[in-house]
């Protein structure tokens, strides 16, 4: 690759997870009807999800059962039967933006949840609505969305659902009713968190996390009483500026351990530092403990964050604590001083791995985290067992004894860009991993997505809500050189990993078309199914990876599948909508059109012959609304306020994969005044888009339209652009 072209990559790939509103509203809830249903509604308790795999026709949690192995023991549809599986029901959940809901089944109802916090009960036969909870959020809040605005479902305990809103709260729901039992704010709502993960209840206390630390926010995982929704513990993953308690279930091991690993100044002191707890938080009953993913630094660059260089503990950290008290058991870090957005955040997995001589089993917590490296770690002690890449990757040579990464000297990055594997993005991210324990097999939804780091100089001069400490201006330019799309497609790429966790090696591996795919469910019915972004819902053998299945559910679809049995009839479901991260910054990767995003259940069985309906998505017309214009220095202007202030929403290099609007066609970049209403004025914030009049000029908003003007003329005479069909 070229200087020029990795210099272009360099803008592209600063990808990362964007700040977006809202184009378009979920439709009016519809009128709740009486349920029909005579059975207890979510009539769940821990001693029942501890049994989960007694009661396979249920999907009781997130993650299917404590161990959160998305394997089901259910297999009426296996290898010999699936070629028969065809729809049973759809839902429309009535967005375009993500959907990454994994639906909990619980006596015949569904419970799932869709852009906005939405949440859905439906029958789970039929997909018959019985109620809609829309939680009334403001959704001026999308724009602190890092990754857009999905949820990934509910928790259900003892008749209420509980779920996590985009705007902070927390809040319980009458199983059978939806409606509002209590609501309870968990963050400083001044400040940019927001909830994307779902719940989990553990005796008696519902466990939620938040995100935000790509906006500046300091990270902690709650327990809330389930029936009061009052605070029982918090543990936070950073310290306060002041290294001081916090009066939290953490102020020990901060005073004992990790305080040290903190300098007294640098920008986390303003930031909070990071460390959000936005996605994986398992129960291990074994140890009567809670074991969670951390996420990365905020701002991402360590010379930024904290000159002093140290751990950073928790960022970036695997961490048990005791499910009654929340205080610390042990950690395991597995990206020390993270400089690159490398969350262990992701999947965590539960089991019991034959590692002794004689076959003896240890119970160890397994993860393959944003970094590229797979773990296996000790359950009951955190004790680091082994690791190795998963995918290729640049940043580090391999892992020491301790499994600490052996970086290479150039990882971290100063202001000439450096195109490393993996990126932000991860070489996993969150589409959620299974586990399937008699073959021994985790499946890792895997993916290349290199990004070009580099040291952000104006750092302390624009603290917007996006400041990281890495440029993604990075050699972004208003005209690129021939082949740079070409080059961008060429390196980005997606597989299914059947990984042996014991040999730390892959068993077989299936290569995808898009880089970007979705979760994975595994039965024992020897099947691993995946939704893929060009919109195929596809079964493959567990054993091998052969391909039995496939059904086009006519969108990307990237949530995580479950299963469950009615009347003794098995259903295999997937939310669809692929939206969030990706999707809003990549659409520059889809040269022969963009999947489209379009939310909805979709759930299979056997003999079903129902057909998923076309979205009917409106056309728009891809030509410039408005005249190329601007010198080049403005021009030039604008492209690197567009990459630090757009692109995360709207798309690398201006090309939108659809799911907010693509400015280069849109009649609003035609004229100067209502331009500047939008950017500046905040016209559509009650979609969304807030003002921008704080971090932008008249003259920097001017450029910005320029450039966006620029693009759609360039793209109109190269025809190079990838083409996009949504709004
Ligand atoms: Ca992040």
């Amino acid at each position: 690759m070229t200087r020029n072209r990795i210099a272009a990559v360099a803008g592209i790939l600063s990808l990362a997870l964007a700040a977006c509103g809202a184009p378009r509203e979920p439709a009016e809830p519809a009128d709740i009807p009486a349920p029909e249903v005579e059975a207890q509604f979510a009539d769940v308790d821990t001693a029942r999800i501890l049994a989960a795999a007694d009661t396979p026709q249920e999907w009781l949690t997130y993650g299917g059962n404590y161990d959160e192995t998305r394997h089901s023991p259910l297999q009426k549809v296996n290898v010999e039967t699936v070629e028969r599986l065809g729809v049973a029901w759809t839902y429309d959940l009535r967005t375009a933006r993500g959907v990454e809901s994994t639906p909990i089944v619980v006596e015949g109802v569904m419970y799932v949840t869709s852009a906005w916090s939405v949440v859905y009960a439906l029958e789970a036969a039929t997909g018959e609505e019985l109620w809609v909870h829309e939680p009334d959020v403001d959704k001026s809040v999308g724009v602190n969305a890092c990754c857009d605005v999905v949820n990934r479902g509910v928790a259900v305990y003892d008749g209420k659902v509980y779920v996590g809103v985009i705007d902070g709260r927390l809040q319980a729901l009458d199983a059978e009713t939806g409606e509002l039992i209590w609501s309870t704010v968990t963050v400083d709502q001044s400040k940019p968190y927001t909830i994307t993960g779902a719940p989990r209840v553990v005796d008696g206390k519902v466990l939620i996390g938040n995100g935000g630390a790509e906006l500046g926010v300091r990270g902690y995982l709650s327990a809330y009483d389930a029936a009061t929704g009052k605070l029982v513990w918090r543990f936070y993953t950073v310290p306060n500026p002041e290294k001081q308690p916090d009066n939290a279930a953490s102020d020990a091991v901060f005073a004992e351990l990790a305080n040290d690993t903190w300098g007294d100044e640098g920008a986390w002191v303003e930031d909070g530092g990071g460390g959000t707890v936005w996605d994986s938080i398992v129960y291990d009953h074994v140890g009567d403990q809670i074991i969670f993913g951390v996420g990365n630094g905020s701002p991402w660059n360590r010379t930024f964050r904290d000159p002093a260089g140290g751990d950073n503990l928790f960022l970036s950290s695997i961490v048990a604590v005791d499910a009654e008290t929340g205080e610390y058991k042990w950690h395991f870090q597995t990206t020390p001083g993270d400089n690159w957005d490398y969350t262990a955040t992701q999947t965590i997995i539960l089991a019991d791995l034959p590692l002794g001589e004689n076959g003896e089993t240890r119970r160890v917590a397994m993860q393959a985290p944003k970094n590229g490296f797979f773990y296996v770690i000790d359950a009951a002690t955190g004790e680091f067992i082994s690791g190795e890449p998963f995918v290729p990757i640049t940043w580090a040579t391999g892992l020491d004894e301790n499994g600490r990464p052996v970086e290479v000297p150039t990882a971290r990055y100063g202001t000439t860009p450096i195109l490393q594997l993996p990126g932000a993005l991860g070489a996993h991210n969150w589409h959620p991993m299974a586990f399937n324990p008699e073959l021994n097999l985790a499946y890792i939804p895997a993916q290349e997505i290199p990004q070009a780091y580099a040291e952000d100089s104006r750092f302390f001069d624009d603290p917007a809500n996006w400041n990281t400490g890495s440029d993604f201006a990075a050699g972004a330019a208003p005209d690129l050189p021939p082949g740079t799309f070409e080059a961008i497609r060429a390196s980005l790429k997606g597989r299914l990993i059947a990984w042996d966790p014991i040999a730390q090696e892959p068993r077989w591996t299936v290569e995808h078309e898009n880089a970007w795919n979705g979760g994975v469910l595994s039965t024992a019915g020897g099947l691993v199914f995946q939704g893929k972004l060009g919109g195929e819902f596809v079964a493959y053998d567990a054993a091998t990876g052969e391909k039995l299945w496939a059904h086009d559910v006519k969108s990307g679809a990237a949530s995580g599948p479950a299963t469950f049995e009615v009347d003794g009839e098995q259903y295999v479901t997937i939310t669809t909508g692929w939206g969030s991260a990706y999707a809003l910054v990549a659409g520059m990767a889809y040269p022969d059109g963009v999947p489209p995003s379009v939310g909805k259940v979709v759930t299979f069985k056997l003999g079903g012959n129902e057909i998923i309906a076309d979205a009917g998505l409106p056309m728009i017309e891809r030509t410039p609304k408005g005249e190329d214009f601007g010198t080049t220095e403005m021009v030039a202007a604008g492209t690197v306020h567009f990459a630090r202030h757009c692109a995360v929403c709207h798309g690398q290099l201006a090309v939108s994969s659809g799911v907010l609007p693509d400015l280069r066609w849109s009649p609003i970049a035609a004229d100067a005044a209502s331009w500047d209403q939008v950017v500046r004025g905040g016209a559509l914030a009650s979609n969304g888009m807030v003002s921008f009049a704080e971090e932008l000029s008249e003259e920097e908003s001017e450029a910005i339209r320029a450039y966006v003007l620029r693009q759609a003329h360039n793209a109109t005479a190269s025809q190079e652009a990838p083409t996009s069909d949504q709004p």
